[in-house]
C-alpha cells in the first residue's frame, strides 16, 4: 500500500490492499456541523463513524457564543411571544442582502422556508432557549436571555429593504459562551443514538478512485492510520482555516490585519484541502467575519467613527462586523470613536481602550490627534447639526442613535488597528449544493463527498453582511442536510 497520501492527495483506491473499518456514513469533524450531520444520518438509517482528531468532540462551536440566526415562517415562538412578527420574505430578503453578491439563492430559500422548524428540531435535541427578549445592542446576552439583535437588520440600507426583527437565538446559560451547552446537548444526543466516535482521530486524507468518486478515507486511531470504507459518503466538517498561515497568506491576506483567530486550534484548513484535492472548487475564500467590537455599552453607538482624515465611514449603528470590514479598509488601519461626555464609557470588550485624544473643544481633540486642520471639526459640525433634526444624510444611522456630540469633554477612543486587534473566522469553502454534495470547478458533483460547516462554504459568504448566528444556523441546518442525503434517506 502507498502510503503518499496527506489532505491535500487522495490514496488512490487501487492502493488500499484492505479495509480496516467499515460504514455507511463517514464523518470528519465532530463540531456543531458534524454533531448535526451524524444525527440525521443515523436517523436516516445508515450506519455513522464520526471522527475528531481533539480528545472530545465540540471544534468551535463549544467557545462560541451560542447564537442561532433564526426566523421566519411569521416568527419563533420566541419573537412572537416578543412581539416581533418575521415574514419569511423579510427574513430571506435579509439574508439574500447578507449573503452579498454572491448569495446562494437556493441555500438562503431552503434555510428561510425551514428556520422555523429547525428552531423546533434544536430544541428537541435538548438546546434549551428560556424564550425571552433582551432589547438594546449585545454581542451575546450577558444574561440568559434567547432573543437579542444580532445583525444589521435596523440599520441602513437593510431595514430599508426588509422588515427588521431580531434574530439571534441565544441557548439558555448565564453569562457568555452558551456555545458549550449546546456542544454538550448535541454530543449527549449523537452518543445516546449510537453513532460510532472516535476521539484523537486524526482524518488524514480521502480514499478515492481515478475518477476522484469518493469511497472512504484514511483515519489515524491510537497511532495507527486506519482505512474506513464509506459505502454512502463522506462528509467533511473540519471547520475553516484560521489556524492554517499557508492558506490565510494564500487566499485571505486581509485576515492577516486581524492577529486574533476565533478557535480552538484545529481549524487548519484539512477538510477544505480533502475536498480540493478530488478537485473540489474552493469559492469565497476572500471572505472572513472580523470584529473589533466596540459596543456594549449601547451609548457608544450615539459616537461618529472617524478615519484619519477625519471623515466618517459608516453608519454605526450597523452590526458590529460588519463595522469592523469598513475599519479594516480606512487607510493605515486608523480609526476613532469620537464621543462627548454624555454617553462616554469604555466599551466592555476593552475596557483598557488607548483614549488617544480629549478636550474642551473638537479642535483640541482634532489638533491631539494630528489630523489635517478643519477635518474633524466639520464632520462633527455637520454631523451634530443634522442630529439635531434626527438626521443622517450621510450614512443614515436611525435616528434613535443620532445625537449632537456638544457636551464635553470630547473624547477620541482609539480603534486603529495596532491598538486594538480584531478577530476573525474565514467564511470560504467548498462549494456544495444544499444537499451538501461536493462540486468540482465546472459544476459537476464530485460522488460520494459532502461537505458542511466552515468546510463549505454556506449560507454566510460575505464579511460585511454577516450577523451573529449565522455560522452556527448554518453549520447546524445544512449538517443536517448533508447527514440525510448522504445516509440516502433524502
Ligand atoms: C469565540 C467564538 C464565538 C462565536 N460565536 C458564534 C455565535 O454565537 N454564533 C455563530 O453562529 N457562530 C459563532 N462562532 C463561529 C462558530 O462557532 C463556527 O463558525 C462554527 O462552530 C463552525 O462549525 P463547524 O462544525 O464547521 O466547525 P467546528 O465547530 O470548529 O468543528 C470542526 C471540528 O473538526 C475537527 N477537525 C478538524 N480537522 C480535523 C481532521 N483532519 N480530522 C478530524 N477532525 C478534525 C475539529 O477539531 C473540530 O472539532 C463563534 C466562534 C468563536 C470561536
Amino acid at each position: 500500500m502507498s502510503n503518499n497520501y496527506s489532505p491535500s492527495h487522495p490514496l488512490r483506491l487501487k492502493d488500499v490492499a484492505h479495509w480496516d473499518m467499515e460504514t455507511d456514513v463517514a464523518i470528519a469533524g465532530f463540531g456543531i456541523a458534524g454533531a448535526c450531520a451524524a444525527i440525521e444520518a443515523h436517523q436516516a438509517g445508515a450506519r455513522v463513524c464520526i471522527l475528531e482528531v481533539a480528545a472530545a468532540a465540540g471544534g468551535s462551536a463549544a467557545l462560541s457564543g451560542g447564537e442561532f440566526y433564526l426566523g421566519g415562517g411569521g416568527g419563533t415562538p420566541v419573537q412572537k411571544a416578543a412581539g416581533f412578527e418575521d415574514a419569511t420574505e423579510d427574513f430571506f430578503n435579509y439574508l439574500m442582502m447578507a449573503g452579498g453578491p454572491g448569495a446562494d439563492e437556493a441555500r438562503v430559500r431552503l434555510y428561510a422556508d425551514s428556520a422555523l422548524a429547525h428552531y423546533h428540531w434544536l430544541n428537541e435535541q435538548g438546546i434549551p432557549f428560556k424564550g425571552t427578549y433582551l432589547p438594546g445592542k449585545w454581542l451575546e446576552p450577558t444574561t440568559d436571555d434567547t432573543l437579542i439583535w444580532s445583525g444589521s437588520e435596523a440599520a441602513w440600507p437593510f431595514a430599508q429593504q426588509a422588515k427588521p426583527a431580531p434574530r439571534g437565538h441565544a441557548a439558555q446559560m448565564e453569562g457568555w459562551g452558551a456555545g458549550k451547552l449546546i456542544m454538550e446537548k448535541l454530543t449527549a444526543r449523537v452518543m445516546q443514538l449510537g453513532v460510532e466516535a472516535h476521539f484523537s482521530s486524526r482524518v488524514l486524507a480521502l480514499i478515492a478512485d481515478e475518477d476522484n468518486k469518493v469511497h472512504g478515507l484514511v483515519v489515524r486511531i491510537d497511532g495507527q492510520p486506519r482505512m474506513l470504507r464509506a459505502h454512502k459518503g463522506v462528509i467533511l466538517c473540519a471547520g475553516g482555516y484560521i489556524c492554517n498561515d499557508e492558506m490565510l497568506r494564500r487566499y485571505t491576506p486581509q485576515a492577516l490585519g486581524c492577529p486574533v483567530p476565533t478557535t480552538g486550534g484545529n481549524d487548519d484548513g484539512s477538510g477544505i484541502r480533502m475536498g480540493i484535492s478530488v478537485g473540489a472548487a474552493a469559492i469565497h475564500m476572500d471572505q472572513f467575519f472580523a470584529t473589533r467590537p466596540f459596543f456594549p455599552p449601547g451609548s457608544l453607538v450615539k459616537g461618529i467613527f472617524i478615519n484619519e482624515n477625519g471623515q466618517r465611514f459608516i453608519n454605526e449603528d450597523a452590526y458590529h462586523g460588519r463595522v469592523t470590514h469598513y475599519m479594516l479598509r480606512q487607510p493605515n488601519g486608523r480609526v476613532w470613536l469620537l464621543v462627548d461626555n454624555s454617553i462616554f464609557k469604555r466599551p466592555m470588550t476593552r475596557p483598557d481602550i488607548d483614549i488617544a485624544a480629549v478636550g474642551e473643544t473638537w479642535e483640541e481633540v482634532e489638533s491631539e490627534l494630528g489630523l489635517p486642520q478643519g477635518e474633524l471639526t466639520h464632520t462633527v459640525e455637520c454631523y451634530n447639526r443634522n442630529a439635531g433634526q434626527g438626521l443622517d444624510p450621510l450614512w443614515h444611522k436611525d435616528a434613535a442613535y443620532l445625537k449632537p456630540l456638544v457636551e464635553a469633554p470630547f473624547a477620541a477612543m482609539s480603534y486603529s488597528e495596532r491598538d486594538y486587534p480584531a478577530s476573525f473566522f474565514t467564511l470560504g469553502g467548498l462549494s456544495t449544493l444544499t444537499t451538501g454534495q461536493v462540486l468540482d470547478a465546472g459544476g459537476q458533483v464530485i460522488g460520494g463527498l459532502y461537505a458542511a460547516g466552515r468546510t463549505a462554504c454556506g449560507l454566510p459568504r460575505w464579511g460585511e453582511g454577516y450577523s451573529s448566528g449565522m455560522s452556527l444556523g448554518d453549520s447546524s441546518f445544512f449538517g443536517r442536510e448533508a447527514g440525510r442525503h448522504a445516509a440516502g434517506g433524502a
